[in-house]
Formats: structure tokens, C-alpha cells, sequence
């Protein structure tokens, strides 16, 4: 095994994005021994107090253990949620899935953070190690020989070292400049994401207690349903209140952000329906994303890699990005360990791909199996503007039944468990 600190003259590695994926890589990589230079042209993250900030992610069991291995887990435990159920469901009382940690031996199925506060923990981390940083710093030139990588930034400086890491989201201008396609395309589909606070309310609004609501907590279950407009997501958070991840067609998505919160908290609930069993009574600030799906044709470009969103986007609708781009980290931290030789890299590349399909494949393939669901089939009006489908009841039976068997058949229930809680 190859420690970069044995070596007379330690390995460079130039990191470029400072979001959670490409700080992540910066720990693990100085960690091993290399000397790491991480640039970003954002601010240097802040510690977080207060209120909690909207973007958050759920982060897989796996996820959770590289931050812990790592040195990264941060510190603030009252700001995390870890969560134990997961209910998925459509508009019919059999159309649902349900998982639980305690059935899949599991400590807990995930963990709900702030996007802002991994950030700032991480970066926390990378400072103690002597990761050096360069905030609010941009590049402008790239330039790899067969042992080197340059960068020049904006400022004149030239950065050079053995490696480049690249981490700088979606929008890589590096991923460009690398001569690397990325191909995909757009769902046409934005999502709403804000928080909501519930009423407290223990039984449905019917009066009746929903099987759903007796067994599962809104604070320590993630919900997901599917809509005809769009998956709706409820992420726990560790104040009470959810988190909402709202996939929704471009008009559809338009009407909702400009309503008022009153009116939109109307919506969500109609939305929501019966089986969470409590109504939301609160809403924070609406942002809004577009939505991709996108993979870059290869990951490694000679000394160069494409890590998280630089190297693939998928829809949001399993809660996934994050996770297999820290998944891309903890295999690159593994072939570094190994010796960074050819053949490891390469085994890394194919590895991340292949990964990175198979979870495209599964939440790309229940997006149009939903799409099409919506288009043909809803018998309730769940948002206006959905009103009236009344052909293709015959798929919809097909969706449900489709539903029922997933949670009938054990194996096939675990299999979609472990793709939404293991992105390894
Ligand atoms: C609505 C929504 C909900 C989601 N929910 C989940 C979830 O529950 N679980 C999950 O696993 N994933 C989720 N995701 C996906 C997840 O947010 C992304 O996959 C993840 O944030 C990508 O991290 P990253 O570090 O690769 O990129 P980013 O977070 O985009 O970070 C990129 C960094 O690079 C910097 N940068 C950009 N350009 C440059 C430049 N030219 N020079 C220098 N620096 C640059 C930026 O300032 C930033 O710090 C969700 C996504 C969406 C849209």
C-alpha cells in the first residue's frame, strides 16, 4: 500500500468545489497523506445557529459512516434526525410500501442534516487537517501533462499538483473544459422545497385513526408519495417539523409558488391526504430547482476525476444525489489507498458508473411508471389542475397492483430498500 506520506515528496491533490462531496474528498485524501488544495469561488461556510436552514438531504446509513470515518460527523446532534420508517404510498389504501429499520437490522435507516451544516463540519475537519482553502477563488485555465495538472485562477496564481478532484456541482465548467460530454436530459419538472410545521393533530382528518398514522411518527418517518403531478417527499427534521421535496410539471410548479402560504398549505395538505394523519398549519420559504438527469461519459480524464454532481445528477425522488457522490469519494479514498495505480482508478470509474446507472434506472424508471400513472390514471383530485382522468384505469389497477406486490414479496421489498438506503 502506497502512503502518500512516505514518500520524500507528498502527493499533491487540487480539489475544486467546496460543497459536501468535494470537501469530503479533500479529508479523505490529506487524511491518506497527500497535501490537498481545495478552491472555491463561494463564500467560506459559517457556523450554523437558529433556525434550520431549508436545504437539507438524507443521508444513507453508508453515507453516515464515511462522515464518521472520516472525522466530519458534526458535532451539533440536536440539529439531525435520524429516522426509522419509511412510507411510500399513491392515493389507494393498498397502493404502499413500508420499511423499517428494525426489520432491516438496521440502527436506523438514515439521517436527515442541513446541507449547510455537513458543509461547515467538514470544513472544520479539513482546516485540522491543513487542508489549505482558497474561498472565493476562481479558475480560468486548465492545462495535464502525462505527471502534472495545472490551474491558473483569476488572480495569476498557478496551482500544480499530481491530481485534480472535480466537485463543482451540476454546472462544471471543468467537466467542459476536460472535453467530457455529459448526457441526460431535462424532467421538465421542477421541485418546490420549504419546511412545514404540523398542527398536532393525532388521528386523520376523518376522524379515524389511518392504519399509517397509528404505526408511523411524522418526526421519525420519511414519506414519499406519489402523486399524479409529481412525487411529494416528507423528510423529518429534527425541530418536529418536515422537510418537503414537492416534484412537480413546469405549470403545475408555477401555480404553486405563486400561491399565498395560506392557499399553498391548502394544496399540500389536499396532497398529503389522510395517511400522515396530522395537517400542516405552517409553511417557510419556497425555493424552487430544476431537474435532471445527467451523466458524464467517463469520470476520469487523465489525472483528472469527476466526483458528485459534476459527474451525474438524478431526480431527487429516492434522496440519493448526495449519496452516491460521497459513495464516489469513498471509492476514490480507497484506490488512493491502494496506490492510485492505473488499473485501480479505472476499476473505480466502472464501479461509480455502473452504480450510478443502477440508481438512475430505478428512480428514473418509478418517475415515468408515476408519469404515466398521472397521465392516465388518477381517480381523486389530489391538486387542481389533475382533475377528471377518466381512461386508463387499467393502468392505474396495474400501478396499484404493482404497489401490492412489491409489499407482499419480502425479497422484492428488500431489494427496493436496499437501493434507497445503501447507495454504495
Ligand atoms: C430538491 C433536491 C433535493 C435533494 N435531496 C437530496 C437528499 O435528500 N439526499 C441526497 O443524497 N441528495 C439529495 N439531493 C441531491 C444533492 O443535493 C446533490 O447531489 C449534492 O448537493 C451535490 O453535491 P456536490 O458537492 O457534488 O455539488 P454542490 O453541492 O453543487 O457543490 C458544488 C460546490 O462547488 C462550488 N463551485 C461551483 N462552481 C465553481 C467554480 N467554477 N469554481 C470553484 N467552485 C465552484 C460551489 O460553490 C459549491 O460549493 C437533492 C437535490 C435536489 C435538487
Amino acid at each position: 500500500m502506497t502512503n502518500a506520506k512516505t514518500n520524500a515528496f507528498r502527493k499533491r491533490v487540487i480539489v475544486v468545489g467546496g460543497g459536501v462531496v468535494g470537501l469530503s474528498a479533500a479529508c479523505g485524501l490529506q487524511g491518506l497523506g497527500y497535501s490537498v488544495t481545495l478552491l472555491d469561488c463561494a463564500a467560506e461556510p459559517a457556523p450554523i445557529n437558529g433556525e434550520l436552514r431549508p436545504r437539507v438531504s438524507a443521508l444513507s446509513p453508508a453515507s453516515m459512516v464515511l462522515l464518521e470515518q472520516l472525522g466530519a460527523w458534526p458535532g451539533d446532534a440536536s440539529r439531525i434526525r435520524q429516522y426509522q420508517d419509511m412510507y411510500i404510498w399513491t392515493d389507494g389504501s393498498f397502493d404502499s410500501v413500508q420499511f423499517s429499520a428494525t426489520e432491516l437490522a438496521k440502527p436506523t435507516l438514515g439521517a436527515i442534516a442541513e446541507n449547510d451544516l455537513l458543509q461547515y463540519s467538514l470544513q472544520q475537519r479539513a482546516q485540522s487537517l491543513g487542508v489549505s482553502t482558497l474561498w472565493r477563488s476562481e479558475y480560468q485555465e486548465i492545462f495535464q501533462t502525462e505527471d502534472l495538472v495545472s490551474l491558473t485562477l483569476t488572480s495569476g496564481e498557478r496551482l500544480q499538483a499530481e491530481w485534480l478532484v472535480v466537485a463543482e456541482g451540476a454546472q462544471s465548467g471543468l467537466r467542459q473544459a476536460l472535453g467530457i460530454r455529459s448526457q441526460g436530459w431535462s424532467y421538465q419538472q421542477n421541485a418546490i422545497v420549504c419546511s412545514v410545521s404540523w398542527g398536532g393533530v393525532t388521528a386523520n382528518r376523518s376522524g379515524a385513526e389511518s392504519a399509517a398514522s397509528k404505526a408511523l411518527a411524522v418526526d421519525r418517518t420519511a414519506w414519499q408519495r406519489f402523486l399524479p403531478s409529481g412525487p411529494l417527499a416528507l423528510l423529518p427534521l429534527a425541530s418536529g417539523d418536515s422537510s418537503v421535496v414537492w416534484s412537480l410539471e413546469q405549470q403545475e410548479y408555477e401555480r404553486l409558488s405563486n400561491l399565498n402560504d395560506a392557499d399553498f398549505l391548502a394544496a399540500f395538505n389536499a396532497a398529503v391526504g389522510e395517511a400522515v394523519g396530522d395537517s400542516a398549519v405552517a409553511v417557510g420559504k419556497r425555493f424552487g430547482f430544476p431537474l435532471r438527469l445527467a451523466q458524464a461519459e467517463k469520470y476520469l480524464a487523465g489525472r483528472c476525476f469527476l466526483v458528485g454532481d459534476s459527474a451525474h445528477s438524478i431526480h431527487p425522488l429516492a434522496g440519493q444525489g448526495l449519496n452516491l457522490g460521497l459513495m464516489d469519494v469513498k471509492g476514490l479514498i480507497t484506490a488512493f489507498e491502494k496506490g492510485a495505480e492505473a488499473a485501480h482508478l479505472q476499476a473505480w470509474q466502472r464501479k461509480r458508473r455502473a452504480k450510478t446507472a443502477e440508481m438512475m434506472m430505478l428512480t428514473d424508471g418509478l418517475y415515468r411508471l408515476y408519469r404515466l400513472y398521472g397521465e392516465h390514471g388518477s381517480s381523486k383530485a389530489e391538486v387542481s389542475g389533475f382533475v377528471g382522468f377518466a381512461k386508463g384505469r387499467g393502468l392505474r389497477a396495474l400501478v396499484s397492483a404493482g404497489m401490492a406486490a412489491v409489499g407482499a414479496v419480502p425479497l422484492l421489498r428488500q431489494e427496493l430498500a436496499r437501493l434507497a438506503i445503501s447507495a454504495d
